[in-house]
């Protein structure tokens, strides 16, 4: 672990990652490797920057060369980079199986010729699929519902048989839905705070009783690092721990951090194969690698609320529709940056 690889760093989770992981002793360089798609910010690494430790390297995990040439300066890699918005999959599933298969199976070659000593494919929760009562434990079966989730669970099968077959040192992690400052807006708690902040509605699925268990996104990291560091190869962990809401009742909080109140709701019909329920069983982890979350969801909403409301800057481009903003303003007109100059 004295090299470490990440993939898809200047993303939620895995900027999250490298802030704290940077900072560990024993880790000489952290090399993040991040094609920056939409979801991806070189601004989230932030203050990781000042780091002499942090080299970045834009790039995607499809190029083979660069991979082969990246994983021989490597000892570690933690495996962030992939297509992750649900919604998207809907629509353009083959994205999702380029990166988060074929982008898996290109990092875990390159892993198995430089001889890595570990690498830590992060997954989701979401591979169970849905579980209307009970916790899935972490040899259950894969019943993915989306394309995301299967997608998800294609490469965790594939990152299992890498263990298999080659003796990787590979340990898989499936974590539930994370939230914490700097995730892209489209996911639903920023969706709705950016909505909320500036005055606008929100809309939700159905009649709002989907459960989702909500994990802070520093504890999602501690569980990685506990991985990372004395996690038995071909094993999977579940990182779970966080509170489970409805959509409603997480919508009640968020009314409530924002200052709005429900005349800001509007329900509409369900999304397709809108699973109701996740839920993990998060023993393996906290008996066996001492993981533990330590974030109270009140508090860790509240301020990843705050951090929206003081950093507009970071989300509101994000935002901007140039097509819905040329209509709205019925010049046709699309500016693009720089134009006239
Ligand atoms: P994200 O969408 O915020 O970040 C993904 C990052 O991967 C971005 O920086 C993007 O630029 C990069 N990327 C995408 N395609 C790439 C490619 N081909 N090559 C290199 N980089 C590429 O996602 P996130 O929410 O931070 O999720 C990170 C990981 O954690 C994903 O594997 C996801 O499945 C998993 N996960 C997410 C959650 C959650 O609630 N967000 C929960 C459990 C697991």
């Amino acid at each position: 672990m004295e090299h470490l690889l990440v993939t898809g760093g200047a993303g939620f989770i895995g900027s999250h990652f490298v802030k704290r992981i940077v900072q560990a002793d024993d880790v000489a360089t952290v090399t993040v490797l991040d094609a920056l798609t939409y979801a991806g910010h070189i601004e989230n690494l932030g203050r990781a920057f000042l780091n002499p430790k942090l080299r970045f390297v834009r790039g995607t995990i499809l190029d083979a060369g660069l991979v082969d040439d990246l994983m021989a300066r490597h000892t570690a890699v933690v495996h962030f980079a992939a297509e992750s918005h649900v919604d998207r999959s809907f629509l353009a599933a083959g994205a999702f199986l380029a990166t988060n298969v074929h982008g898996t199976q290109t990092l875990l070659d390159a892993a198995r010729r430089h001889g890595v000593e570990k690498f830590v494919h992060v997954s989701t929760d979401e591979v169970y699929g849905p579980l209307p009562t009970g916790s899935a434990v972490e040899d259950d079966p894969l019943r993915p519902s989306v394309p995301y989730a299967a997608s998800k669970a294609a490469s965790d099968l594939i990152a299992l048989s890498s263990f298999r077959t080659h003796g990787l040192p590979v340990c898989v992690t499936r974590a539930s839905n994370n939230y914490g400052p700097c995730q892209h807006p489209e996911k639903i708690i920023p969706l709705f705070v950016t909505r909320l902040l500036k005055g606008e509605p929100v809309t939700i699925h159905g009649h709002g009783e989907h459960v989702r268990n909500w994990l802070h996104v520093e504890d999602h990291c501690q569980g990685i690092e506990r991985v990372l560091r004395g996690g038995v190869p071909g094993e999977v962990y579940n990182i779970g721990g966080g509170t489970d809401r409805t959509t409603n009742e997480l919508t009640r909080d968020l009314l409530r951090v924002c200052g709005a109140t429900w005349d800001a709701v509007t329900y509409i019909p369900d999304r397709q194969a809108n699973d109701e329920r996740y839920s993990m069983d998060w023993t393996k982890i906290a008996d066996s690698l001492g993981y533990q979350p330590v974030h109270d969801f009140e508090e860790g909403l509240a301020t990843t609320a705050t951090w929206y409301r003081d950093h507009p800057d970071r989300w509101a481009p994000l935002l901007y529709d140039p097509h819905a903003a040329a209509a709205s303003n019925g010049s046709g007109i699309l500016v693009a940056a720089g134009a006239g100059r």
